[in-house]
């Protein structure tokens, strides 16, 4: 029997497809091995050039080092990689996804190597953000049935996954292409018996109606902690990336999910570099990061891709300017995450336990903050009540630290 590792770059969708090609592989009786294995299976990821390099270069290796290597993903639809790599087996995503329903797979029942299980709800983006090579590679909005999800996520819970995060390209465009709605899904997911929890990934701002936050807060399982990319603080830059929102619609709308719920956290996205960004427009990212008081931002440096509608947009900002400005936005976000973390000290938090650091216990709170907690008790797997009593810093990290469980 071929033995098969799977290999998976790139954003949360993309793990969660290779989740999907685990369970056809295994229909079919290849057997999933950790160390020893005869075909690579790669699940690959274009989002930025490095990204692209870095797979590039992975597949190089896996052919030198005599794999039978066979490639799927974002890169498959966007190069011939067959004239790339004529020694590898290329299978478009779409085709993988037929195979699979055709032998009446509809979901996962695990999420190798995670205690958290990603489902993805919705695939494709139609946006066309003026800089992101997404839509181009996933293609149109396609919505899963709500029946499909609901029943992925029981199997999720039956195989004692506590905690399911909602996956998707462009989240909230959920159901724009069936007519089923979001509100509905979150309803019934958050009516799962034995489910702990859900949380959402990645939201844009302009889907977070009052109606959607309605809808939340009245869900007791729901984690109130969102990710929502702001990428520039600059209104200029904002249009020229073509995101449809001012840095006034987004502050107002993070104001009115800090009204709704009592406790919550935010994280984003910035983008630095883009073209045509000035020193000013900069400082009105930094400007927006320390009003918005993110609990973490994720900073990218501007990526051109030629099939993006940036590449013909002048004012090319230099590698040495990008990585000097991603140096001071993570300096000011740093500052303020502690902050924020601070705030939790003496506050109960839920954490779902995933792992150990050194003698701790290491979860995330409801709150997506990192916890460690002190403890002799096997509480791995567990959701456990703690309140914490200070930070500590471990390899640049901030965690919160609990010397005690609640009853
Ligand atoms: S919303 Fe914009 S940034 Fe996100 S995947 Fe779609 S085009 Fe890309």
């Amino acid at each position: 029997m071929a033995r098969i590792k799977f290999f998976t770059f790139g954003c949360k969708a993309n793990q969660y497809d290779t989740q999907v090609f685990i369970e056809l592989f295994s229909r079919f009786g290849y057997k999933y091995s950790e160390y020893e294995y005869d075909i690579a299976f790669i699940n690959t990821c274009c989002v930025t050039k490095k990204a692209e390099k870095e797979v590039k270069k992975f597949i190089k290796r896996m052919i030198a080092s005599r794999k039978d290597v066979w490639i799927t993903g974002c890169l498959v639809e966007k190069d011939n990689l067959s004239i790339l790599f004529p020694e590898a087996r290329i299978f478009p995503r779409q085709a993988l996804y037929k195979q699979a329903k055709s032998v009446d797979i509809i979901g996962i029942s695990r999420f190798q190597g995670h205690t958290r299980a990603f489902v993805k709800i919705v695939d494709g983006c139609e946006n066309f953000c003026s800089y992101c090579i997404v839509p181009y590679v996933r293609g149109k909005i396609s919505s899963r049935p709500i029946v499909d999800i609901i029943t992925e996520i029981k199997m999720l819970v039956e195989n004692s996954y506590k905690e399911i995060v909602l996956t998707g390209i462009d989240l909230g465009a959920f159901g724009k292409d069936t007519g089923e709605s979001i509100g509905d899904l979150i309803k019934e997911i958050n009516s799962i018996a034995g489910l702990h929890r859900f949380r959402l990934s990645s939201i844009e701002v302009f889907y977070i109606t009052d109606e959607i936050l309605g809808i939340l807060g009245e869900c007791n399982k729901f984690c109130p902690s969102f990710h929502i990319p702001l990428q520039s603080g600059s209104d200029r830059i904002l249009k020229l990336m073509k995101r449809p929102y001012s840095f006034n619609d987004y502050r107002a709308r993070l104001e009115k999910i800090r009204d709704f719920f009592n406790e919550v956290t935010i994280t984003t996205d910035v983008m630095v570099g883009f073209p045509g960004e000035t020193e000013s427009d900069f400082e009105k990212t930094i400007e927006a990061i320390s009003e918005c008081r993110f609990l973490k931002v994720h900073v990218f440096p501007f990526s051109q891709h030629k099939e993006t509608q940036s590449a013909s947009l002048p004012g090319k900002i230099s590698e040495c300017i990008k990585k000097e400005r991603v140096r001071k936005i993570i300096h000011v976000a740093d500052i303020i995450s502690k902050e924020m973390k601070k705030e939790f000290i003496g506050r109960r938090c839920s954490v779902l336990i995933e792992d150990k650091l050194e003698n701790f216990w290491l979860g995330y709170s409801q709150h997506y903050i990192p916890v460690l907690i002190d403890s002799s008790e096997n509480i791995n797997g567990y959701v456990v009540d703690v309140v914490p009593e200070k930070i500590i810093e471990k390899e640049n990290v901030v965690y919160l630290l609990a010397r005690s469980i609640l009853p």
